[in-house]
């Protein structure tokens, strides 16, 4: 029997707790500081320890993720503390397509692959000289929406990039991309894509909790304006939310040509939880801004289901069950191929 192992932070105890539920092993690398913590839940099996994640790359992790016959749920913490190029040489079997993670890290093709999809957009400027509406400049790289600014011409903007630079926020070889800066209300699709089913399901919907910038309104304006508050995004929480039922028809729409530009673009495309990441604006419209080519945090709200998975499985399917679930299809049918890289 396969394992389901992956790193400990980020969703680890969703997806562990799904693949004891669909009768996996469990194995956790965790830090040693967070051991203790993990030690509380019954549901994991065995334990790597380690002082870095970074060590997932040495020989002897690799040779125990291997003898438990281990398959690896990418996720955010991943991403972040190990990196797209090592993820791609890892000699572990991961759940997923590991070659598009590098879609999701780099700007460039991240819009290339969403402009692929058919999905909205925000307008993007190629220098600061052309900003002529409220916009959004962004740091290249997952940072959790630490770095960014509003600028609203090219004055706001350098004034920004001399501030965050005497901060050390940014360096001179950082790229900064400039977007225009949808008012609306954020909203996030948690999608599975099952290849051997050739199904989309959408699985949850949240919205996040950031600081400051969910902050911000419980300052009343004058004050705001003599403290020249501007405003940061780093996500600390998630909340549910349910669309009106009208609007889930352009919801599968948006995730199927998802599902179908990366089949062209990065073979074998989208196997697994991803995410579609915008603003409903003013008008109602959906433009996305970003999206997860993995599981994402948001989806933890549903451990026990989702009112959308509820829909499609009945009671009790977490994202972590669902990619378990696949998994044992996979071993099943011998269409396991399928669904690793
Ligand atoms: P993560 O990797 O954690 O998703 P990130 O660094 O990639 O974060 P984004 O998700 O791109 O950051 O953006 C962070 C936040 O900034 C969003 O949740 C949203 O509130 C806001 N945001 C980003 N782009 C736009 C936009 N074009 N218009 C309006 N708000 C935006």
């Amino acid at each position: 029997m396969n394992s389901i192992a992956t790193l400990g932070s980020h969703c680890s105890l969703q997806v562990l707790k799904g693949a004891k539920e669909e009768g996996f092993n469990t194995v956790l690398v965790t830090k040693s500081s967070r051991e203790k913590f993990y030690r509380r839940y019954d549901f994991i099996d065995e334990y790597i320890i380690v002082e870095d994640f970074q060590e997932i790359m040495n020989d002897d992790i690799k040779d125990k993720l291997l003898e438990t016959d281990s398959i690896l749920i990418p996720h955010g913490t991943l991403i972040s503390e190990v990196g797209i190029e090592k993820i791609e040489k890892l000699d572990v079997p991961i759940f997923g397509n590991r070659h598009i993670l590098r879609w999701e890290a780099d700007r460039n093709l991240k819009t290339q692959l969403m402009q692929k999809s058919g999905v909205s957009i925000p307008k993007t400027f190629n220098s600061p000289e052309e900003i002529d509406c409220l916009t959004i400049s962004k740091l290249s790289g997952a940072r959790g929406g630490s770095g960014y600014f509003l600028a609203k011409n090219s004055e706001d903007y350098y004034s920004y990039v001399e501030k965050f630079k005497k901060q050390g926020l940014m360096t001179d070889d950082d790229e900064l991309q400039i977007q225009e800066y949808i008012i609306g209300v954020p909203v996030y699709f948690q999608y599975f894509y099952s290849p051997l089913k050739n199904e989309l399901e959408l699985f949850g919907i949240d919205k996040r909790y950031e600081t400051n910038v969910d902050g911000l309104g419980r300052i009343p304006s004058t004050d705001q304006n003599e403290i020249k508050l501007s405003p940061t995004y780093i996500v600390v929480g998630n909340l549910p939310l349910v669309l009106r039922e009208s609007l889930l028809v352009e919801v599968y729409d948006i995730g199927e040509n998802f599902v179908t530009a990366s089949q062209e673009l990065v073979p074998p495309g989208m196997p697994g939880p991803f995410c579609m990441e915008g603003v409903y604006d003013s008008n109602g419209k959906f433009i996305a801004f970003e999206f997860s080519a993995r599981i994402v945090a948001g989806t933890n709200i549903f451990t026990t289901g989702s009112p959308y998975s509820y829909l499609t499985h009945g009671a009790n399917m977490s994202m972590g069950r669902r990619i378990a679930l696949e998994i044992k299809t996979g071993i099943k049918n011998q269409t396991l191929d399928k669904l690793l890289t």
